[in-house]
């Protein structure tokens, strides 16, 4: 084999183009010959990030941000010259949708877990008793076994009682894991709430001691500053720019990958569903899990693990004039508990979070629909799913108008499942492929986390540890 390194990346999403970013960093860094190609399957880069631009909107169809406390994604923005783009939301009160009515997340809630007393103990939103349940969690004792894997269900159920969970902090989780919390590994999703029971035993003193104290100067009385950040011209406009980072050659769109094999001189064949064929030192395998799975079909994968179908959502971005959406509640938008009987699974007001998205006189709503236990909306025409969608905002907003125009964008099996024993099943895949396929590493949203920054890590890792860093 020639002197020259060759990686070839599977999947042109946000991971995928982030380890180009990242092989080739460390090659120039390096002065090492080592060259890599993207392969990917659709004629469009950026997996499930996909911005619409059209008439002064930016509309986003999958992500529209991330969490800025996890900086890896901002580095990398700045690193592709995108940095003045960078955009925080808007704070503002933000609602939960029970009894077909909306109230306020009572202040000092963090993920739902009660901070301040008083905003708790007077929220409509649970029973006297329910109330007096999540109290316990001040003298219940801490678990005993850790380290050991449970739901974040089962956890929060035992420390703050069904209530809360059910009411206030499955809503807010399932829009980020689209699943079902009382499988949903706490160990994978919110590892710091092991630590917090670990190091303070009840989760509300532990998070009331770890919350920055607010200041009481005139400081304080400025806006909060959001949580998340996107970008100006949109998601996709970081995609384009971490592609243009790259020579445009190394990168192979509306190629498929069919199959990968290790060759008898330790050098990997990648094979094409067109027929071609690249040969590599490396490859870093991108692609959604089930795809994952195909592509390697020599090896053996754990049993159980993301045997459960990734979960299928649709987003639905519509624009209305604002006039026409009389709405006087103030604030960023709801999230709906589950044993309400909606169509929709949450609504961001988009034109208020992210005010640079909508032109002057505008409204734009974004809802969500597809629960793990109601998967056919999904797959119901655009006009279905507007007419179920409109019903649910005239239910709950008031809004009776149609929009002047809207968006459906359907993810299919886009919402990786991270169940009880995740980290562990990771682990022994991870030691499957370094035993059988040494040169190969798997990054990801199967994988390292969900959100946009554990993407960009994980393919950094990848690369790290394939350049022994
Ligand atoms: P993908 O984006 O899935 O990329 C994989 C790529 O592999 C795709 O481009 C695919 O076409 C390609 N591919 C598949 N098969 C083949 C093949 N055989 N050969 C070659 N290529 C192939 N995260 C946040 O941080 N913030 C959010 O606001 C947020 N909102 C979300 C909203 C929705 C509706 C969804 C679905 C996800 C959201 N996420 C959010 C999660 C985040 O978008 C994803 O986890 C992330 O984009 C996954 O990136 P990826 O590159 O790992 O995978």
């Amino acid at each position: 084999m020639s002197e020259r390194k060759h990686v070839i990346i599977l999947g042109g999403g946000i991971t995928g183009l982030a380890a180009a970013f990242y092989v080739q960093k460390y090659a120039k860094e390096t002065g090492k010959s080592i060259t890599f190609s993207v392969i990917e399957a659709s004629n469009r880069l950026g997996g499930k990030i996909d911005t619409i631009k059209e008439d002064g909107f930016v509309l986003e169809r999958g992500p529209d941000s991330y969490l800025a406390r996890k900086t890896v994604m901002t580095e990398l923005v700045k690193d592709v010259g995108l940095g003045d783009d960078l955009v925080s939301n808007e704070t503002g009160q933000a609602y939960i949708l029970h009894n077909m009515k909306l109230h306020p997340i009572p202040e000092g809630a963090v993920m739902g877990i009660p901070t301040k007393v008083m905003p708790f103990a007077t929220t409509p939103l649970f029973s006297v008793a329910g109330k007096a349940r999540a109290g316990l969690d001040l003298v219940l004792p801490k678990r005993k076994d850790s380290q050991q894997d449970i739901s974040v269900g089962h956890f929060f159920r035992r420390r703050l009682g069904d209530e809360v969970v059910d009411r206030l902090i499955e809503p807010l989780l399932s829009g980020i894991y689209a699943g079902r919390i009382d499988r949903l590994s706490l160990q994978s999703t919110f590892p710091q709430f092991v630590e917090t029971e670990k190091k303070y035993r009840s989760l509300i003193l532990g998070m009331k001691k770890t919350q920055p104290k607010q200041e009481k100067t005139p400081i304080a009385k400025k806006k909060k500053k959001g949580a998340f950040l996107t970008l100006k011209g949109g998601l996709s406009s970081f995609i384009e720019a971490l592609s243009k980072a790259v020579p445009e050659e190394n990168i192979k769109t509306g190629v498929s990958v069919k199959a990968v094999e290790l060759l008898e001189d330790g050098a990997y064949s990648v094979m094409m569903e067109d027929g071609s064929v690249m040969t590599g030192d490396n490859v870093i395998v991108t692609t959604p899990y089930p795809i994952t799975k195909k592509l390697f079909s020599k090896t053996v994968f754990p049993a159980g693990f993301h045997d459960t179908k990734p979960t299928s959502v649709a987003t639905v971005a519509m624009s209305f004039n604002e006039e026409d959406v009389n709405f006087s509640l103030d604030g960023t938008g709801f999230v709906i508990a589950k044993s309400e009987k909606t169509s929709i699974t949450a609504c961001t007001w988009t034109s208020r979070k992210w005010p640079h998205t909508t032109p002057k006189g505008k409204v734009v709503l974004r809802c969500y629909v597809g629960r793990a236990e109601d998967q056919d909306i999904v797959h119901q025409s655009d006009e279905v799913i507007l007419e179920k969608v409109l019903d649910d905002l005239k239910k709950i907003m008031g809004v009776d108008s149609h929009p002047e125009f809207y968006h459906v964008s359907r993810m299919i099996d886009s919402m990786p499942q991270y169940e009880v024993g995740h980290k562990e099943h990771v682990k022994k895949l991870r030691t499957a492929f370094q035993n059988e396929l040494p040169g190969v590493r798997l990054a990801g949203a199967p994988y390292d986390g969900v959100g946009l920054p554990d993407c960009v890590n994980s393919a950094k890792e990848a690369v790290d540890s394939l350049f022994n860093r």
